[in-house]
């Protein structure tokens, strides 16, 4: 039975098979072989890894936990994040990259920012582990499926850290400022005042009582009533206790008041100032007014907040505050501005400073003992000094010709900051002076007051003996933002902290 080896080629008489096909199949079982032997190299492993930016030891309400994962060119397919301890378990993440195509997700690596809850997630306090489980499109993590690839013990806390109000200003009105003093766990590392959504650090080390915490807050001009302040107290885990304060606060009205922007001062220093301040000027002058109006103001409010993050731990003055000498008062704290242009209405803000009115190119002098925070320019502030007067009480010198000290300077009571003067968004000359509490303006003219400050302040910080040799170098009471926050993530995702404690207040005005 022989047969030509060319005629039955293809024939459905007989398989497949002899020298030539054996050939050809031979290269393709080699290069299917090679290709799988490829693909299973080129995908990966089969188990990703794991690498942690931020974890705690402690878990409790709200801690943080950062983790990068990655896997091969074929990428990351599942990763699973689990809570277990104590005969429960409860997942913390769980998420599925989906195959973009027949090779895999190609999500080389995430990076994931967890805020855990032990007590959402079930599990009981005392010992505990995080368990990562995780897998990957490559050949090895189709066929094996998610692997443990990481265990982290902790401890799991719920308990928030006790916390209890001790000595606070009796009565206190809307835009004003106010001081608590409270008892806390040694185990917080963050407390102070909260007012809905805004936060006021406190600090502890001020008294030689180590469990005494204080806080200078404000009674915000804007807040919604009624204002209820309460105090809170944050322990590493993100446990969080909180206690209302009994502090009655009075309901004020602020002045309104129209104002005609002139032909000059938009065609003039409205396009000065957006150069200056490195801002596109629009075309059209009413968009080039709200742009340094709304968006410069805006700015200008950011910064002071962050100028205003460090303070001294303790006041650096006595006594009240005083006013810049032979000054009139002119505009008041938190008047509402009714801007017009060409008799139309253009933008609403609101004042938050005083403005006070004397001869030109007066002298500028500091209103209390203080620390220079800021000698320089800013924004709508112009040519300005912010002082810091410790425990977060500052001090804003607006719209100043020149300056005469620098930042990091001590001044005393009355000495010289600089000469008055109509830079950043004043329409003349005249002081724009406003009192901050970690940046957020109040009322000054309570600081002005001698009985006010011996009444509502001095009671509250004389009620437990003072800590010996607090210095007074400045600091940030509140260094690292609850986990919630966003900007500082430990996956680095954004850099600035855009009013991460402190949310942006509506309407400002420096003129
Ligand atoms: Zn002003």
């Amino acid at each position: 039975m022989k047969r030509d080896r060319g005629i039955g080629l293809g024939s459905s008489a007989r398989p497949s098979g002899g020298p030539g096909a054996g050939r050809l199949l031979g290269t393709l079982v080699a290069a299917l072989a090679a290709g799988l032997v490829g693909w299973v190299a080129w995908g990966g492993s089969g188990r990703p890894g794991a690498e942690v930016l931020q974890s705690a030891a402690i878990v409790g309400r709200a801690t943080p936990l950062s983790l990068r994962i990655d896997a091969g060119r074929a990428g990351l397919r599942s990763v699973d994040v689990r809570l277990e301890g104590g005969g429960a378990a409860g997942t913390l993440l769980s998420r599925e990259f989906p195959a973009e195509g027949p090779l895999g997700s190609g999500v080389r690596d995430e990076c994931f920012d967890l805020v855990l809850d032990a007590g959402a997630a079930g599990v009981p306090e005392g010992e505990a582990r995080i368990v990562v489980r995780a897998s990957d499109w490559s050949a090895l993590g189709r066929l094996r499926g998610p692997s443990e690839i990481l265990s982290i013990p902790v401890t799991v806390d719920v308990a928030p850290p006790a916390l209890t109000p001790v000595t606070v200003t009796s009565m206190g009105q809307r835009g004003g400022s106010a001081i608590v003093v409270y008892r806390v766990a040694p185990d917080a590392v963050r407390s102070g005042v909260e007012i809905g959504s805004r936060r006021f650090p406190g600090r502890t080390g001020a008294f030689a009582d180590p469990a005494l915490g204080v806080a200078l807050f404000s009674l915000p001009w804007d807040a919604p009533t009624p204002i209820q302040p309460q105090v809170f107290a944050e322990d590493a885990a993100g446990n969080r206790a909180r206690a209302a304060v009994a502090l009655p606060v009075k309901e004020r009205r602020f002045p309104e008041e129209k104002i005609e922007v002139t032909t000059t001062f938009m065609t003039v220093k409205i396009p000065e100032l957006l150069e200056r301040n490195g801002m596109k000027a629009p075309a059209d002058p009413v968009e080039a007014y709200l742009a340094v109006n709304r968006d410069l103001r805006r700015r200008s409010e950011e910064r002071l907040r962050e100028i205003g993050r460090v303070s001294a731990p303790r006041f650096l003055f006595e006594g009240a505050f005083v006013q810049q000498p032979d000054t009139a008062v002119g505009s008041r704290f938190a008047e509402r501005r009714h801007y017009s242009f060409g008799g139309k209405p253009i933008d609403e803000q609101t004042h938050l400073g005083t403005d006070l009115a004397s001869v030109k190119l007066a002298p500028v002098v500091a209103s209390a003992r203080g620390r220079v925070l800021w000698a320089g320019d800013l924004g709508i502030y112009g040519n300005a000094v912010v002082l810091d007067h410790g425990l977060g009480l500052e001090t804003l010198y607006a719209h100043l010709t020149d300056t005469a000290v620098a930042a990091g300077q001590v001044v005393e009571k009355g000495a010289t900051l600089g000469r008055s003067g109509q830079t950043g968004l004043a329409g003349g000359d005249h002081l724009h002076y406003s009192t901050m509490i970690h940046g957020q303006h109040v009322d000054p003219v309570e600081w002005w007051d001698g009985k006010w400050f011996r009444d509502r302040i001095a009671p509250q910080l004389a009620s437990a003996p003072a800590a010996p040799n607090l210095g007074d170098e400045p600091s940030d009471p509140d260094p690292a933002p609850a986990a919630t926050s966003g900007g500082r993530s430990g996956c680095g995702r954004g850099t600035a902290p855009d009013g991460a404690t402190a949310p942006a207040a509506t309407g400002r005005a420096a003129r």
